[in-house]
């Protein structure tokens, strides 16, 4: 174990004067990722920065109608807060898809958007990968693939972020507010996370001062029409080898507007607008998924193992679209595992 030093912040602007005067500092929330990392030696933080007592752990209505997600809401309680359930129930699912019960009691919102990948190379220390030790080159392009990304990639990396609540957050169009040296801003959810390009060692558009202080939900939650469809190789605590979280609202018959985002695809949530676009005003048959799909995909590309991801992708999106239209989610029969 690395030694580290250990403060317990207790307001957002002395949590970010500690990361910002120390360059190895690390901010840790519920830790179940963190802690993880420090375990296997593939994070090694000299001062960590405990938040958990900050302020950032309520959920509020917004004055345009939305709902603000503190930082620091567990999981959990996101998902069983009775305004989330009502307003936007393909986030709860999202959230309910991922993890176990122990986990999302300790995992928070802010956490949640930064966990880091599970490429099991990024994990294993004595393999090169440019995320955990940029330039050393990466292990999973020409390695063992199956769980990587098929959109997206870069020969530097490709990688997946694995999370599960991101995918309906970048469905419903949330914002991410953050605070730092320089004050506070909003980043729109689909410009928060990054593509690997020649620097996957960076995860999210995050300055090195800044830390996550809520995720803003806008009023629409599609209520009627919507799917969170996690395909993985075990019914529980697994990641996504394919997600998507499918939103629609129809009028009159036809698809007024759509929302499709992929998880376990990609290294960030992936929405393309010009599949949503294929969708609108056209009414809900397979023949128009099917369209929908084929742009989603069209650039997608498999390193072997993961070849398996593009048509599984493809019949994903077709199966979530589908629910979605009908108004069946999901059977919600496993939502409270105590
Ligand atoms: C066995 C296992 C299975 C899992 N399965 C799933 C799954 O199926 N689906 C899924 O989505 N997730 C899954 N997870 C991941 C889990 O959801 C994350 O570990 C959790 O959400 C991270 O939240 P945390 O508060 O514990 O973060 P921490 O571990 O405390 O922190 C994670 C990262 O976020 C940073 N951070 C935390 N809060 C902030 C903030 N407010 N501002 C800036 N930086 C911050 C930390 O510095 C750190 O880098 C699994 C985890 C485990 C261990
Ligand atoms: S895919 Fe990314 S995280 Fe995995 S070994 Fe390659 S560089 Fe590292």
């Amino acid at each position: 174990m690395n030694s580290f030093a250990y403060t317990r912040a207790s307001d957002v602007p002395s949590a970010v004067h500690a990361v910002t005067a120390n360059r190895d500092a690390a901010l840790i929330a519920g830790g179940t990722n963190l802690i993880d990392l420090m375990k296997e030696n593939v994070a090694r933080p000299a001062h960590l920065v405990d938040i958990t007592r900050l302020p950032l752990n309520q959920i509020e209505a917004l004055p345009n109608g939305g709902l603000r997600l503190g930082a620091l809401v567990t999981n959990a309680d996101t998902a069983y807060h009775a305004e989330v359930e009502r307003r936007y129930p393909i986030l709860s699912r999202a959230i309910l898809s991922g993890a176990s019960a122990q986990l999302r009691n300790m995992a928070t919102n802010g956490g949640n958007l930064l966990q880091r990948t599970r490429c099991y190379y990024f994990y294993d220390t004595a393999t090169p990968c440019n995320k955990r030790d940029p330039g050393a080159g990466c292990s999973a392009v020409n390695g063992f693939n199956r769980i990587h990304a098929i959109l997206g990639t870069s020969d530097h990396c490709i990688a997946v972020h694995p999370s599960d609540m991101c995918v309906a957050l970048a469905a419903l169009d949330a914002r991410v507010r953050v605070a730092g040296g320089a004050g506070e801003r909003t980043i729109p959810f689909e410009y928060f996370h990054r593509l690997p390009g020649d620097t996957p060692d960076l995860d999210a558009n995050l300055r090195a001062d800044e830390i996550i202080t809520a995720v803003e939900l806008p009023p629409k939650g599609f209520v009627a029409n919507w799917t969170y469809l996690k395909i993985r190789d075990r019914l529980s605590y697994a990641f996504a080898l394919v997600s998507v979280a499918a939103a629609l609202e129809l009028e009159d018959g036809n698809i007024a507007e759509a929302r499709l985002a992929l998880g376990g695809v990609a290294h960030k949530p992936w929405r393309d607008r010009g599949a949503e676009d294929a969708l609108r005003g056209r009414p809900p048959t397979a023949d128009n998924f099917a369209r929908a799909a084929e742009t989603l995909l069209r650039g997608a590309r498999g390193f072997g193992h993961n070849d398996f991801k593009i048509e599984l992708a493809r019949r994903t999106v077709l199966r979530a679209l589908g629910q979605a239209a009908r108004g069946t989610p999901q059977s919600q029969s496993d939502k409270r595992i105590a």
